[in-house]
């Protein structure tokens, strides 16, 4: 085995690894990951949603280019559906009503099924939602639970076979330059490589500044999320998830539970995000607000990071200050969702070709994710 590479991905979240997935073919490849698993932080944290819902357009047009291959997975990647039918309802209280016909509109362009809905027919979905609270409803089916662990290993392993070596509790430390090769310290020796990939999610712009390149301004934002159990009477498996239309919360079931996240985006360091009790708090006063479900005790709480770059596009390409630095960072909250198309559009890119024509023909231009659009 080498300890020289063409690129070294620093990153075991959904970015590298899809990244990894892509390139393993064509590149001796080295992954890094600082934790003992892959997938620790954000990946490892998300509510699993596959929605073209009020996205921003790139991140809509990343997630119809990356909805096939959810669908329809390469032979042999999965074991398991990648995706379950869900649906999401949109409710909003009675001073919202403005909100919610303007919300209509919007999705109705990109996902025709959605319905408006009548007050009785939103509670007779979800059967425990406060009655009174909802004066206006609308539900679009086009919305999916994602099984996130699957696509992740499932990114692995390919790679794995393609030759990437994927290494965990190997944070890399310091970033030198030495003929030509990329010098990387870390606690299990020195890797060099050609190339660097940052999909180091909340520490990319760290990672900029370790390798000497002033930062992007990505920032984290904290996300918090509860679940909460719910009385055996309702059959969560087939009920959809309910989104508040102004994104003040959200709730869907998970795991035989429901999860509750009052869709906080407060901006944090880089670091092992925990939940904060007012956060928390405010999920349960959210839920008990809209539903008629009492939070007695909570199952499990956490905390995530999703970050994003000043204009909250994807930040992707090679550095113009350093040729050899390349970005896989700003997924923001969408970063699973639409890892198919932007690791494609990454490796692309990477290699010095171009982007999928069929993510140009959906509208983005070669350099719409480009690190240069940001000042430097
Ligand atoms: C509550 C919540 C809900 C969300 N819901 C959704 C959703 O429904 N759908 C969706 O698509 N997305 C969702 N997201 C967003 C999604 O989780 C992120 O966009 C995505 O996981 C980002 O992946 P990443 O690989 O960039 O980051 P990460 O998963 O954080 O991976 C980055 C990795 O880099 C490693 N690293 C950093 N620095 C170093 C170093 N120096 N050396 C070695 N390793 C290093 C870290 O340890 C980390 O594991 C949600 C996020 C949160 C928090």
């Amino acid at each position: 085995m080498t300890d020289i590479f063409d690129v070294a991905v620093i990153g075991g979240g959904i970015a590298g690894a899809s990244f990894a997935y892509r390139v393993a073919k064509d590149r001796t490849l080295v992954l890094l990951e600082r934790e003992a698993h892959v997938g620790y932080h954000s990946t490892g944290r998300s509510a699993a949603e596959f929605s073209r819902q009020f996205q921003i357009p790139s991140t809509g047009l990343l997630a119809d280019g990356s909805f096939d291959f959810f669908a329809n997975p390469p032979e042999g990647f999965t074991e398991v559906p990648l995706l379950l039918p869900r649906g999401n309802l949109v409710i909003a209280e009675a001073e919202r009503m403005g909100d919610i016909d303007a919300a209509f509109r919007e999705v109705l362009e990109t996902s025709p099924e959605t319905r408006m809905l009548h007050p009785d027919d939103a509670l007779a979905m979800v059967p425990f939602l406060r009655p009174g609270y909802t004066a206006g409803a609308f539900y679009d089916p086009a919305n999916w639970d994602m099984e996130v662990d699957s696509l992740l290993q499932g990114y692995l392993r390919s790679a794995r076979h393609d030759g990437a070596d994927i290494r965990t509790n190997c944070a890399v430390t310091a970033v030198n330059r030495e003929n030509g090769y990329f010098r990387l310290e870390t606690p299990a020796g020195e890797i060099r490589a050609r190339t660097i990939v940052n999909a180091a999610g909340a520490w990319a712009d760290g990672l900029a500044e370790m390798a000497g390149l002033q930062p992007l301004g990505i920032v984290p934002h904290r996300r918090t999320a509860i679940t909460v159990d719910v009385p055996e009477q309702y059959d969560l498996s087939t009920m959809p998830g309910v989104a508040e239309v102004a994104e003040d919360f959200y709730f869907k079931p998970e795991s035989g539970r429901l999860m509750v996240s009052p869709a906080d985006a407060t901006p944090s360091e880089a670091c092992d995000a925990q939940p904060e009790d007012i956060d928390i708090a405010y999920a349960a006063h959210f839920l008990e607000q809209s539903t008629i479900l009492p939070v007695r005790t909570i199952a499990h709480k956490w905390a995530g990071l999703r970050s994003f770059a000043p204009d909250k596009r994807q930040v992707v390409g090679f550095d113009p200050r350093d040729p050899a630095f390349f970005w896989l960072a700003g997924q923001g909250g969408s970063g699973i969702l639409t890892s198919p198309a932007l690791s494609a559009w990454a490796a692309g890119l990477f290699m010095r070709a171009a982007p999928p024509r069929q993510l140009q023909d959906l509208g983005l231009s070669p350099d719409y994710f480009s690190p240069s659009r940001l000042g430097i």
